[in-house]
Formats: structure tokens, C-alpha cells, sequence
């Protein structure tokens, strides 16, 4: 009929629109590598805001003796404490909660978001069992894991640039967000000292490293998404500071960021953003994170419906609230194995209230996921391939390549299996058949979290 043969047409312009050939994939690589020189340059010199750490010392496996993490950075946040036992001794002891943040808090004030923290902290402390052992008269120390983009001004402070993902509190932005944490807890009677402050790109890269000596970028893919790598201090035009001993520093790239004109935006990426709390911003994370490739599935199903009555005469209701389908259910469609898609069938029923779909409409939603998720996943290898250049780690040197393990972590990574495979076969395609074999993706399970109590321990007060 005229309205499947316009539905196809919808979905075959928007596939065309979502390309990803490898020269494409190049030049984003290529224009990610010229915005990290940029944002390194000067402040504000780029989309790419290039943040300084202040981390100039990965983790050793030296660390030692108890210390807390608080990761906040999504929907939910997770507090932790990790025994660490010394040279050789590894993680000798671990525990966690999570805690959901419920979403009037993320868009009320700054001392209620921080005070209910600094409660669930404060409780989870509480619980400290006799399998930890906080060394004689010591104060209790923590890393604060806090992925939004925050000005650092040393290793534990830092004010908040803007809020991403959903999150708008006003009077938290240009605040120290230690400062706001460390009112809250003596509120709470807390007694505890904030001795790191993280982005979980950093803590990633710091918890991959405790285990693999190799890892040096990380990439989180998860309600948003952003990367950290190692950078050779002197290549760093903006930083006025001593040089590190080191001779390295760990750079933030904020890469949800970063835009170019190489990037394939539809109409539906435009109209997404234009809607959005942060208008113009974090354009590469609109098209690749797991808060928003659903809610593009969902805006390309309603236009299909509105224009080709792809499930009937009217448009379902359900279909036009924003964000109504969430990436995990987008994951569930997409990796249906049943013949009849029969999960697909049910996620259509049970979230948009569209029952009795055909086979062939289930097959077009697949398609759909498909679409979006492989755009997201090639565009995400074109941007480690821009960090593996700026490295210089692309290519052989002399028939070297230096091994370099890429640590990844979140929600989408972990989960969304055909966006993983995607990613690291585009990855592979991209390095060619040598370089590939020396960079591995590594799954680097909480590593932000581990790794923010280890830079709490190497940023201790008591060494
Ligand atoms: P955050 O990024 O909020 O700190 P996570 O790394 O756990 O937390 O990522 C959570 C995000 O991962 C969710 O917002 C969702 O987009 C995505 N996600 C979670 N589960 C799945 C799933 N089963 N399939 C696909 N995406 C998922
Ligand atoms: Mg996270």
C-alpha cells in the first residue's frame, strides 16, 4: 500500500541520513583529534572543554587501608568502601549500596540534592561492619565521583561548569561541588574529609590501571558519555602549573561535547536537542548515550505514524511523550531472537499501548533500533580512534605499537550488546588488522568507583 511504501520511505531517508562509511568515521576522528589540540591550547578554545585532573599519578598497587566513594552521576548514585591491603595485597574488601535519586531532586535546589546524598552517605557509614579497619585516629576520606563538568582548581575542589543529563539546579552551577558536599555531611554530623574529586572518566581510567598497567583511556557509555586519556603534561599549552613529576596528567575530555559538521545529524537529532534542557550542548552525546537513543526511536516511530499510519488511522498517544521509550527497552526489541518478535510485540504493547502489531511492523522497529545504535556505537569508535591519534598510538612506529587498553564502562557498554560489538568491530575496522591486535577494549566493571577510592588514598592526608 502507498502508506507502508511512505513508512519505508521514511525509514530508508533516515538511514541515509545516519550513515557512517569509514571516511566519514575518519573525519570525525580526525576532527576530534583537532578539537583535543585546541581545548588543550586554551581555555575555552574548543567545544572540547580538555579539563584538568590534577590526577598526575595513576595508581600503583600500593595503596592501603580503608577508604569511601560516593558516585554521582546519573539517575542513581552508589556509595562504596574498599579495603585496600598494600603492596600485593589487591582489594581486600568491598561493599555497596545504591540509592535512586528521586527526579524532583534533580531539578529542585543544591543543598536538598546534597543533603539527600550526604544522608544515604551518612547511613551507609553507619553500617560499617568489623570486616573494615580505619587505621587509629584516622578521619575518614573519600572520593567523590561527580561526572558533570566541573573547573578544577586542585585534586579536591572544583565548581560545577553546568549540569548535564537531565539534571538543572541553578544554584549549584559555579559552586564548588565539594564545598556544597562537605556543608551537607557536617549537616548530617558526618565526619568525613573529601580528599578527591573525580569525574567518572578519571575514576575509570584509575581503576583500570590498578589492575592493568596498559590502560590508558577510559570511555563511559552510559546515561551520557565522556572519555579521559593520559596526556604528556608539556602538551598541555594551558597549564601554567609546576610540571608533575611524572611528567603526565590525566585530561577530561567532556567529550559529549563535542560537535562537528562531519557528525550525520537528521532532522530528528535537531528536533531532539531544540527540546532539550541543554540546547546546542552535548551534541555527540545526543546521538551516541543510553539517555537518548530511545527517545530517537521514538521520535522516527511517531513521524512513521503521523505520516504513514504505521499503526493505523491514529497516532497512539503514548507514541508522542518525550522519552516515554527508554534505551534498555530499545535493547529488549533489538536483541528479540523469536521468530514472531514476540518481545517486541509486548514492549510495543506494554510501554505505548499499541497492541496488535504485524510481523512485518515489529521488523521495522528492529530495523530502527538498528539504525540508531549503529550510528551511535561507529561514531563512538571514530572518537577513540581521534584519542589513539592524539596519542600516537594509531599507527606502528619502526613495527611497534606501543599496547594500549581502552578501559569502558556504563549502563550502555555493559548492557547493549549489539552496541559493544558494534564498537569494537568498527574500532577494528578503523585501526586496521595490526594496529588492532595491540589496543583492547577492556570492560572495566565499576572501575569509576574503585578508582575514586584509590585517588582518595593516593590523595590522602596522612601521607
Ligand atoms: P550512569 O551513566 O547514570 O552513571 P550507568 O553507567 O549504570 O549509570 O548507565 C545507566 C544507563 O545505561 C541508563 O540510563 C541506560 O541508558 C543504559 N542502560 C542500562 N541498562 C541498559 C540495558 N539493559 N540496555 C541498554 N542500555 C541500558
Ligand atoms: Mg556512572
Amino acid at each position: 500500500s502507498s502508506r507502508w511504501a511512505r513508512a519505508m520511505a521514511i525509514l530508508k531517508e533516515f538511514e541515509e541520513k545516519c550513515g557512517t562509511p569509514v571516511a566519514k568515521l575518519k573525519q570525525v576522528a580526525d576532527a576530534m583529534t583537532v578539537e583535543m589540540h585546541a581545548g588543550l591550547a586554551s581555555e575555552g578554545g574548543s567545544k572540547l572543554k580538555m579539563l584538568i585532573s590534577y590526577v598526575d599519578n595513576l595508581p600503583t598497587g600500593d595503596e592501603k587501608g580503608l577508604f569511601y566513594a560516593l558516585d554521582l552521576g546519573g539517575t542513581n548514585f552508589r556509595v562504596l568502601r574498599v579495603q585496600f591491603g598494600g603492596k600485593d595485597g589487591g582489594i581486600v574488601n568491598q561493599e555497596f549500596a545504591e540509592v535512586s535519586i528521586p527526579p524532583h531532586l534533580m531539578v529542585g535546589t543544591s543543598d536538598a540534592l546534597f543533603d539527600y546524598i550526604a544522608t544515604a552517605l551518612a547511613k551507609f557509614v553507619a553500617e560499617e561492619g568489623q570486616n573494615f579497619h580505619l587505621s587509629p585516629s584516622r578521619q575518614r576520606e573519600l572520593g567523590f565521583t561527580f561526572s558533570f563538568p566541573v573547573m578544577q582548581t586542585s585534586i579536591a575542589s572544583g565548581n560545577l561548569i553546568r549540569w548535564t543529563k537531565g539534571f538543572s539546579i541553578d544554584d549549584t552551577v559555579g559552586q564548588d561541588v565539594v564545598a556544597e558536599l562537605a556543608r551537607a555531611m557536617e549537616r548530617q554530623g558526618l565526619d568525613m574529609r573529601v580528599s578527591a574529586l573525580v569525574n567518572d572518566t578519571i575514576g575509570t581510567l584509575a581503576g583500570g590501571r590498578y589492575t592493568n598497567k596498559d590502560v590508558a583511556i577510559a570511555v563511559i557509555l552510559g546515561t551520557g558519555t565522556n572519555a579521559a586519556y593520559v596526556e604528556h603534561a608539556q602538551a598541555i599549552p594551558k597549564w601554567h602549573g609546576p610540571l608533575p613529576k611524572t611528567g603526565e596528567m590525566v585530561i577530561n575530555m567532556e567529550w559529549g561535547n563535542f560537535r562537528s559538521s562531519h557528525l550525520p545529524l537528521t532532522e530528528y537529532d535537531h528536533a531532539l536537542d531544540a527540546e532539550s534542557l541543554n540546547i546546542g550542548e552535548q551534541i555527540f552525546e545526543k546521538i551516541i548515550s543510553g539517555m537518548y537513543l530511545g527517545e530517537i526511536v521514538r521520535r522516527v516511530l511517531c513521524r512513521m505514524a503521523e505520516e504513514a499510519a504505521l499503526f493505523g488511522d491514529t497516532v497512539p498517544p503514548k507514541l508522542k511523550v518525550p522519552f516515554i521509550l527508554r534505551t534498555p527497552e530499545m535493547s529488549a526489541m533489538h536483541h528479540d531472537t523469536s521468530s514472531d518478535l514476540r518481545v517486541v510485540g509486548n514492549k510495543l504493547k506494554d510501554i505505548l499501548e499499541i497492541s496488535n502489531t504485524s510481523l512485518k511492523t515489529r521488523k521495522v522497529v528492529v530495523e530502527l533500533c538498528n539504525i540508531v545504535v549503529t550510528r551511535g556505537a561507529r561514531l563512538a569508535a571514530a572518537g577513540v580512534l581521534g584519542i589513539l591519534k592524539k596519542m600516537g598510538r594509531d599507527t606502528s612506529r619502526d613495527g611497534e605499537i606501543q599496547k594500549t587498553v581502552v578501559a569502558m564502562d556504563g549502563g550502555l557498554y555493559e548492557h547493549y550488546t549489539e552496541f559493544s560489538k558494534c564498537l569494537e568491530s568498527t574500532l577494528n575496522e578503523l585501526l586496521g588488522e595490526e594496529v588492532s591486535k595491540s589496543i583492547v577494549i577492556e570492560h572495566s566493571n565499576d572501575g569509576s568507583g574503585i578508582g575514586a577510592t584509590l585517588l582518595a588514598a593516593s590523595h590522602s592526608q596522612y601521607l
